[in-house]
């Protein structure tokens, strides 16, 4: 699935910049804290750049954030190949939630500014109608969605 390389992406001399600036938000930072495993989370998926996980307050069933490793504010600060690594696993993840979920459409949605509540750079994605639709709590949807299909 990854077909990024990490090593085109570090700029060290920017790097440190954004290290000095964002210290104390990534220090306080609940998604640094998810990504870096230092708090619990309902995890589907995860790679060298992104973690998927599941919204603790979810607007749908199934409702699912792609948060990026590094601290990056907003979508603004996200490079180019990282935003298009993010939409390729926005697709696969985004077309298992639907098969699972029965799901007949999907939301992706990035906040920003005044709209985005937690301030490190994040993908919904939010079936729609699926046909478990007001039946599931997080923890059955979780379940649904990493139990593997029996052969
Ligand atoms: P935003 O408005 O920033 O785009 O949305 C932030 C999302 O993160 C919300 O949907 C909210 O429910 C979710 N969220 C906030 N804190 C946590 C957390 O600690 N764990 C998980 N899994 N989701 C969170
Ligand atoms: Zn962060």
């Amino acid at each position: 699935m990854q077909t990024l390389d990490k090593s085109t992406l570090i700029n060290k001399k920017k790097k440190k910049v954004c290290a000095i600036i964002n210290l104390g938000d990534i220090m306080d930072c609940i998604f640094c804290k998810i990504a870096n495993k230092e708090i619990e989370s309902k995890e589907l998926y995860q790679d060298d750049f992104v973690i998927a996980i599941m919204d603790i307050n979810p607007k749908s069933i199934g409702h699912t954030l792609i948060i990026t490793k590094e601290h990056y504010t907003d979508y603004t600060e996200v490079p180019a190949e990282v935003l298009a690594h993010i939409n390729r696993v926005a697709k696969r993840l985004g077309d298992a939630l639907m098969e699972k979920l029965e799901a007949t459409g999907m939301t992706m949605s990035v906040n920003y500014g005044s709209a985005q509540e937690v301030k490190h750079y994040h993908m919904h994605l939010i079936p729609v109608d699926s046909k478990y639709k007001g039946k599931k709590t997080v923890d059955e949807a979780f379940k649904i969605l990493t139990t593997k299909a029996e052969d």
